[in-house]
């Protein structure tokens, strides 16, 4: 198996885990954030897991498709000689229970049916397929990855896979069998080439400037380093490589802001000396306008 394309943190996701640390959410935008990192953190478990599929097969992971003016996401496709996996994987814990059509949490509450999700997006994939020219078989897979998942009420469901299966569903994709040429690359790269693009900022809770909590987040647990830039955590970093996150971060944050050494100084709390961000902006970016009207451009 070759990995085409790894799996990244999604731009919404990395803007939403900046604004988290400086800012309180909503309910429903703290749902959605939960929900994000929950659903991403089962993406990396399925991709430990897919590590161990030994066919020859090409690995593309967070396809996104436009068909019939409707956005769909793969989450993990296998190429393999006649047969095109698509993997949806779902990181559900605890008890669920099915009610006919109706999927309902412990507590009671519907929750969108994920094998409608997996049927539409199978029915737009094939449609994308046949438009540039391939006809591929397409089987889709419900991967239920969380150990601690149960679902009450269960139908006997092919395309769903839980958690005590996916040992056996490995040995049988073990068992396809698999050759792939020049064509199966193609595929690949037409996949990869037909992707759409969707602005990570259109679904971010709103925020302005003086809102966010100024500092220097730790890029493993988000808290805030401290005078000497170290962090609760155990984590601690020279100051010229947190004053590049904290300009990048907040180049991500205020796209559209001018990039000055006192803005930067401000953003990261005074917790760095303006000459080394100075030092770091002149190094790193580009010094355009003159005297007050003089910030940083990103070099070409
Ligand atoms: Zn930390």
């Amino acid at each position: 198996m070759k990995l085409i394309k790894p799996r990244f943190v999604s731009d919404e996701l990395k803007l939403l885990r900046c604004l988290h640390s400086r800012m309180g959410f909503p309910v429903d935008d703290l749902r959605r954030y939960e929900n994000l990192e929950k659903g991403f953190k089962g993406e990396q478990l399925f991709d430990k897991w897919s590590e161990d599929i030994l066919i020859d097969g090409l690995i593309l992971n967070d396809l996104l498709f436009e068909v019939n003016n409707t956005v769909f996401q793969i989450d993990s496709t296998l190429i393999s000689q006649e047969t095109l996996f698509q993997f949806e994987v779902k990181n559900f814990e605890g008890d669920y229970c099915l009610d006919g059509d109706k999927w309902l949490t412990q507590s009671g509450s519907t929750i969108r049916n994920p094998l409608h999700q997996l049927e539409r997006s199978e029915i737009l994939l094939k449609q994308l397929l046949q438009n540039n020219g391939y006809n591929m078989h397409i089987e889709s897979y419900l991967i239920f990855i969380n150990p601690n998942f149960h679902l009450y009420q269960a139908p006997i469901n092919q395309s769903i896979i839980f958690p005590t299966q996916l040992s056996r569903f490995l040995d049988k994709l073990n068992r396809t069998p698999s050759k792939l040429n020049g064509k199966h690359s193609k595929l690949a790269e037409t996949l990869v080439s037909k992707q759409t693009y969707q602005s990570p900022y259109k679904r971010l809770p709103n925020y302005d400037y003086d809102q966010l909590e100024k500092g220097i987040c730790c890029p493993h647990c988000r808290a805030f380093l401290d005078e000497t830039l170290k962090c609760k955590c155990g984590f601690e970093e020279a100051p010229s490589t947190a004053i590049l996150r904290s300009i990048e971060e907040f180049r991500w944050l205020f796209p559209d802001e001018k990039l000055t050494t006192n803005g930067i100084y401000e953003w990261c709390k005074g917790k760095v000396s303006r000459k080394t961000i100075r030092r770091m902006l002149s190094t790193n970016y580009n010094l355009v306008g003159r005297a007050k009207t003089s910030h940083y451009i990103v070099k070409s």
